[in-house]
């Protein structure tokens, strides 16, 4: 079996969204991805994908695509036994560019699992099969996001993640409205920076004075905002994520150091899969808790994150509901969705994903 590298691969993955997905700082209606694939010269392929988000990490469907291109020398003919030289490497070969950095992770990874015939969740870990997604309402009127609520908890969902961040009356309606049709529910919200950090302190108090129990929230403040970030934490009686606010493993520090959040959410669009491990020690010597998120990758990308989360056992929330808000895609293999629980029971090689573009 050889396990050299013959091809790299990226191409468009155009993904319409069931419904228009609105959050403070824009509103979506498609998903514009890119499929990676890395090819071993047995045949075995490798499936990566990128969600690109350009206000939030400044990729496209354009510039992902033109940097594998780029990337392309530094892959082809290496050896995927070394997989980490190799990212190291690519890493080096073009600076920040993120996206198309994790895409290539991930798809790296997945053809050395399938190579060796071992599944990612096992290679990081193995601590457990499932893990439990929560499901995210988008912004809008405070009777859409009732009815959202009503419609997800007959799904099986038990965790529902707010976006507010637009206006502090018409939010605490929303989120007052959430828990009246989904009285169990455990409830978060993310802001996306949208709030000032009084705002962000007024709508926690308005709600929770209501009854909402709010259990965390994400992003109050501008990413670059840490004071912010302190102040709410410091204000409100709920645990504050860290989102957009951490990319690298130097921001996870730097919010350690500042006392900024209490929570760091990892996503491997923002990180890469090399970031994530990185970022990963940093909040568990810090004493800061995890979460897992995505932008809007499908089953083919968001695998990674399931066998990630699976293999560490570390995340407290699991934020992993884009395939929901995708219109359905086939694709075989990654993990199994029944509701809000994602198994990677079963996988035994690399993410296990097949999925064939033609
Ligand atoms: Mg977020």
């Amino acid at each position: 079996m050889s396990t050299k590298i013959r091809e790299l691969l990226a191409d468009p993955l155009d993904l319409p969204l069931k419904e228009p997905f609105k959050i403070a700082t824009g509103i979506k209606d498609a998903a514009w991805n890119v499929l990676i694939r890395v090819v071993l010269e047995d045949g075995t392929v490798g499936f990566g994908e990128v969600s690109p988000s350009p206000y939030t990490t400044g990729d496209t469907q354009g510039t992902v695509l033109a940097v594998m291109e780029q990337l392309r020398p530094s892959v082809v003919g290496q050896d995927i036994r070394h997989w980490r030289r190799l990212l190291n490497d690519t890493r080096k070969a073009v600076r920040n560019q993120v996206g198309a950095h994790s895409g290539l992770e991930i798809a790296v990874l997945d053809a050395f699992g399938k190579a060796r015939g071992i599944s990612l969740a096992e290679m990081f870990g193995g601590v457990r099969q499932s893990v439990e997604t929560d499901m995210t309402l988008s912004l809008g009127t405070p009777e859409k996001a009732g009815e959202d609520a009503r419609k997800f908890v007959g799904e099986g969902f038990r965790k529902l993640k707010i976006k507010v961040g637009l206006d502090v009356e018409t939010d605490a309606d929303r989120i007052v409205a959430v828990r009246d049709n989904a009285p169990d529910v455990e409830i978060s919200l993310d802001a996306n920076q949208g709030f000032s950090p009084k705002d962000a302190v007024e709508l926690v108090a308005r709600a929770n004075a209501r009854g909402a129990r709010i259990g965390m929230f994400e992003q109050p403040v501008r990413r670059d905002d840490f004071e912010g970030m302190r102040f709410v934490r410091e204000h409100c009686p709920l645990p504050v994520a860290a989102d957009e606010t951490v990319f690298t493993p130097e921001d996870a520090l730097r919010v350690a150091r500042e006392g900024a959040a209490d929570m760091i959410n990892i996503k491997v669009a923002k990180c890469g899969i090399l970031g994530a491990l990185e970022i990963i020690s940093i909040a568990r010597v810090a004493n800061i808790g995890l979460m897992i998120g995505g932008m809007m990758e499908s089953k083919i990308g968001l695998a990674a994150s399931v066998h990630l989360a699976c293999g560490f056992g570390c995340f407290h929330h699991h934020d992993l509901d884009t395939v929901y808000l995708l219109k359905p895609f086939e694709c075989e293999g990654g993990f199994r969705q029944e509701g809000p629980h994602f198994s990677v029971e079963g996988i035994t090689a690399g993410t296990g994903v097949k999925y064939d573009p033609t």
